[in-house]
């Protein structure tokens, strides 16, 4: 007889989305389905403290992926994802191997592009810290020798996910003006949003529209980037912004996975609780799927969800997960912490948004807020501390 234990989950990746499901799917199976990790990744990178690895001491970046997968009670399968058959319910690997699964959570997140041909740098993660610091530091020494340098820090229209820019700007003038750099160089956020960080509401836009201000950082919006040159960058139709350092946010596209649906931007095609189109065992969560907001914590809800709709197919009972999508975010100003809270469920007064500046909005207070991956990696820092020899 086909036991409910005996059921195999593989899940592709093992960023955010991939471990979330992991832990999910442990607490509402209670142990009784087999989770498999497939992924090359030696270890779990949290790329959302990226912004601030140049500006100030960061919470721990990087993991083992082997001590997570092995606390979260899942087997590593080394390999990465290059197509999926459905029919015979294998995903493939690029060596043409096969992995059998009962149900398929893909997992392999957005592809960072640059988009821009400018001088400065696209900042997609830990990757572009050096290059920004160089950057900064090189705009000092002009401004040192008499020029005038602009920093344009630009977020391109349909972009996942836009706080790093807003974090970036405010650090960076402040790492200018501890360096003395105040009056030669000019900070302005470039950005293709109606309003900064509309997508959180109003109360969310004014607060970080005063930090801009309060830092003398102008602000450009409704501003779609279509080139830059001679020193500015030119938005649609025919305006400009003087800027001779630009660094801009990547666009995201699709992972395109042979074998499952796709969204024309390349993301796999699925409902909105994840199931990709047509395919009853096969799911998506986080980047690679087609939700618009591409971010760390709804990736984490998309996760809860599909492994509470495998605990249903599976004839387990999992519970009633909360309304979703929430945007949670945390934003780092180099001057205090800033909570943000959006209900994105639908016909909501976008007004509706909370912010709060300093106080926590959840808990653990941390940049990623995932219902079990937060708590997880806040107890393994925890028992890692606890563990660090005392000198008397
Ligand atoms: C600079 C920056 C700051 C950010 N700040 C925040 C923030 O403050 N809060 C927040 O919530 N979000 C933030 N985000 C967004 C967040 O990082 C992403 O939304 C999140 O990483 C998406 O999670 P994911 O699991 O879908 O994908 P990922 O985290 O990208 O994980 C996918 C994993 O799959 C692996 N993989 C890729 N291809 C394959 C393959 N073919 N086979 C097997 N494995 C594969 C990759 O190695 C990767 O580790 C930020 C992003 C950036 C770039």
């Amino acid at each position: 007889m086909h036991r409910h234990s005996q059921a195999r989950v593989v899940i592709a990746g093992a960023g955010f989305a991939a471990l979330e499901a992991t832990l999910a799917l442990r607490a509402f199976s209670k142990g009784a389905v087999h989770t498999y990790l497939l992924s090359l990744q030696t270890d779990f990178v949290f790329t959302p403290a990226s912004t601030r690895e140049l500006f100030a001491p960061v919470p721990r970046t990087r993991w083992p992926l082997h001590e997570l997968a092995l606390r979260a009670g899942a087997a590593l399968v080394p390999g990465a994802l290059e197509s999926v058959e459905p029919g015979n319910r294998r995903l493939i690997t690029p060596e043409g191997d096969a992995v059998d699964y009962d149900y398929a959570i893909i997992a392999i997140g957005g592809r960072p592009e640059p988009w821009l041909t400018a001088p400065g740098l696209t900042f997609s993660g830990t990757d572009d810290v050096p290059a920004m610091g160089r950057e900064l530091d090189r705009a000092i020494e002009q401004s040192a020798a008499g020029e005038q340098v602009r920093v344009a820090f630009v977020v391109p229209p349909g972009v996942g996910w836009v706080i790093p820019a807003y974090e970036l700007a405010l650090m960076a003038r402040r790492y200018l003006n501890e360096r003395g750099a105040t009056e030669g160089i000019a900070i302005a956020v470039v950005t293709s949003e109606d309003a900064p960080l509309g997508v959180f509401g109003q109360g969310a836009s004014q607060t970080v529209s005063k930090a801009l201000a309060d830092a003398d950082i102008e602000l450009h919006t409704g501003a779609i980037v279509r080139s830059w040159s001679d020193g500015r960058l030119w938005i649609v139709p025919d305006d400009s912004v003087a800027a001779n350092v630009v660094i801009a946010l990547p666009t995201i596209s699709g992972p395109r996975v042979r074998g499952l649906p796709e969204t024309p931007t390349g993301f796999v095609d699925a409902d909105i609780d994840g199931r990709v189109r047509g395919e009853q065992r096969v799911f998506v969560a986080g980047d690679a799927g087609p939700f618009p907001v591409k971010q760390a914590g709804l990736a984490c809800q998309q996760a809860d969800r599909v492994a509470a709709a495998i605990c249903v197919d599976l004839g387990l009972s999992a519970p009633t997960l909360p309304e979703w999508p929430v945007l949670r975010g945390l934003l780092w100003s180099g001057d205090g912490d800033h909570f943000l809270r959006r209900d994105l469920a639908g016909g909501r007064d976008e007004s509706l948004g909370t912010v709060s500046v300093t106080n926590a909005l959840w808990w653990p207070p941390g940049k990623v807020a995932g219902r079990f991956l937060t708590p997880f990696l806040h107890e393994i820092e925890a028992l890692e501390l606890v563990d660090v020899p005392v000198h008397h």
